[in-house]
């Protein structure tokens, strides 16, 4: 039996490590870097604890996440490790017995606050570090939700310690996330573990908004009535809304937003995780660290803002491998309302252009008409095959063809970028194909081109659809700082009648259309 192996018996009471855990724990042990994708609940705590105990000296853990620290400490003392943290909470008297105990050489690991990081390093350098571990390394990503400017100094640990091995770990998966965690914190040679970020026991599906709240109550009561869930709201005042209507109605909600009081946050984060049945209504400040292994659905009543953040919430359902659903009410409204937040929120131009991406590839995930699992993985960089368990793969939806439309918008961009020398964005192209003389219309002179007023058939949320769907299924691309549209090689075969578009009909007129009929 390997000593690591062993380690994972005899101080966790397990019997097999999961997955890449143990080529991940042996890298560490042998004093090589890793990089470490792995989809929430994987196990990616063992992954640096097995090593920090197996190798001489103190593991170092950076983590963000303060509550989440306090917890780990507390689970690490039940088993007889030997674990400590240092963070803006602690009174001086015990900062300095955690120093003492790190410089004893008495601590397995030590769990550190980026920010503390700076000010800790010469302790740090008075004693031995058996690795370091960089708990939620996406947070280097200046593009991500989740950016903290103290992640950026964490390139210095290799440069001070580069004999110690460091781990950097994160859920959070796309290409971009990947590449920038290997350049910020200077690991190019590491070796990198993905892990599969499917999670098989989730179904995934995604209804149009109609009278969403008496949709979840419906949802709740025919298909996890008396399960615990959560509930994910856009604004507080929402939260608070909710959590009553579903507490009127018979079901143990509570509210949860970082404008409660902090004992009511406390008290109510506390009985969701003691108890078997409360649902949770929460803004997304809730759910970063809670680990409860039973919760049944996560509902999303808004819009997320992006596919990263679908995925990291919709996880926190089922992490003990039990079926248990992702649900979420979409409508033409969030867009609306999101781009609307975007438009008006802080940072710059540049900021804000990525924002539209992460929305729009969201917005790619609610309008496909294909398996949404297929989709959510690619977008991590992962091959699959329909799932059989998501809403779209159980009940293939209404699909049209979208042939002749296609046509017509791929053709338009073309001619703009032929005959008027630039490309637009899907706004003016759907002027054009609206015979809309608007004032950019009319200074190009794009009403000359010969698709100008060909698009009555739809309307303008009709072109819009049309116009998301060509994007999320790769028929047109938006390139570029402004995002404009441009023909891919797929979409010069439509234009060449070589392939067929199949679309699936607006989710809005589809609801509207069933209430009429009802
Ligand atoms: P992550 O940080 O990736 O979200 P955790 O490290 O919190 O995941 O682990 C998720 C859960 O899985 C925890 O309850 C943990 O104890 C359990 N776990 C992890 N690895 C194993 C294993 N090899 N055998 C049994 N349980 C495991
Ligand atoms: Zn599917």
């Amino acid at each position: 039996m390997t000593h690591a192996l062993d380690l994972l018996q005899r101080v966790w009471g397990y019997p097999n490590f999961r997955g890449d855990q143990h080529a991940i724990v042996d890298q560490v042990i042998g004093g090589g870097d890793a990089v470490v994708l792995m989809p929430t609940g994987g196990g990616k705590s063992l992954c640096y604890q097995v090593p920090a105990l197996a190798r001489p000296g103190t593991g170092v853990v950076i983590s963000p996440l303060i509550a989440l620290m306090h917890d780990q400490v507390d689970a690490l003392d039940q088993l007889g490790v030997r674990a400590a943290y240092l963070n803006s909470t602690l009174d001086p008297e015990r900062r300095r017995e955690v120093e003492q105990a790190y410089l004893a050489g008495e601590l397995d690991l030590l769990y550190l606050a980026p920010e503390r990081l700076q000010a800790t390093v010469p302790l740090l350098q008075r004693g031995k570090i058996a690795l370091f571990a960089i708990d939620e390394a996406h947070c280097v990503s200046q593009w991500g939700h989740d950016f903290r400017p103290d992640y950026l100094q964490l390139g210095v640990l290799g440069e001070l310690w580069p004999e110690v091995p460091r781990i950097a770990l994160t859920a959070t998966a796309t290409l971009q996330t990947r590449s920038e965690i290997v350049e910020r914190l200077g690991l190019h040679d590491a070796a990198r573990f993905v892990s599969s970020f499917d999670r098989p026991n989730i179904q995934y599906r995604i209804v149009p908004k109609d009278r969403a709240r008496d949709a979840l109550l419906k949802f709740i009561k025919q298909e996890h009535a008396g399960d615990a869930g959560i509930v994910y709201c856009l604004s507080r005042k929402s939260v608070e809304q909710t959590a009553e209507y579903l507490r009127d109605r018979g079901i143990e909600a509570l509210p949860y937003h970082a404008g409660l009081p902090a004992e009511v946050r406390a008290a109510n984060q506390s009985r969701f995780l003691r108890e078997d049945s409360i649902v949770m209504c929460a803004t997304i400040a809730f759910g970063m660290g809670i680990d409860k292994p039973d919760v049944r659905f996560v509902a999303h009543l808004d819009l997320p803002k992006s596919v990263e953040g679908y995925y990291q919430e919709t996880g926190r359902a089922g992490r003990d491998g039990e079926p248990s659903t992702a649900w979420l009410a979409y409508g033409l409204q969030d867009v609306v309302q999101l781009s609307r937040m975007i438009d008006q929120g802080e940072g710059d131009e540049f900021h804000k252009r990525q924002q539209r991406l992460h929305l729009d590839a969201m917005l790619a995930l609610c309008e496909t008409a294909g398996c949404r699992r297929q989709m959510l993985l690619a977008y991590f960089g992962e091959e699959s095959a329909p799932c059989g368990n998501c809403d779209n793969c159980i009940q293939p939806p209404e699909t049209w063809d979208g042939t002749v439309p296609a046509q017509k918008l791929l053709s338009t961009i073309v001619r703009l970028d032929r005959e008027r020398g630039r490309s637009y964005g899907a706004g003016a192209v759907i002027d054009v194909l609206l015979g809309k003389r608007t004032d950019r219309v009319v200074q190009g002179r794009h009403d000359e081109l010969t698709t100008f007023g060909i698009g009555n058939e739809l309307d303008e949320a009709g072109w819009r659809s049309v116009a998301r769907q060509l994007l999320a299924q790769r028929f047109m691309e938006s390139v570029g700082e402004y995002g404009v549209l441009a023909v891919t090689a797929l979409g010069a075969e439509v234009l060449a009648g070589r392939a067929p578009v199949t679309l699936r009909k607006d989710l809005e007129r589809r609801a509207v259309r069933s209430t009429r009929r009802a």
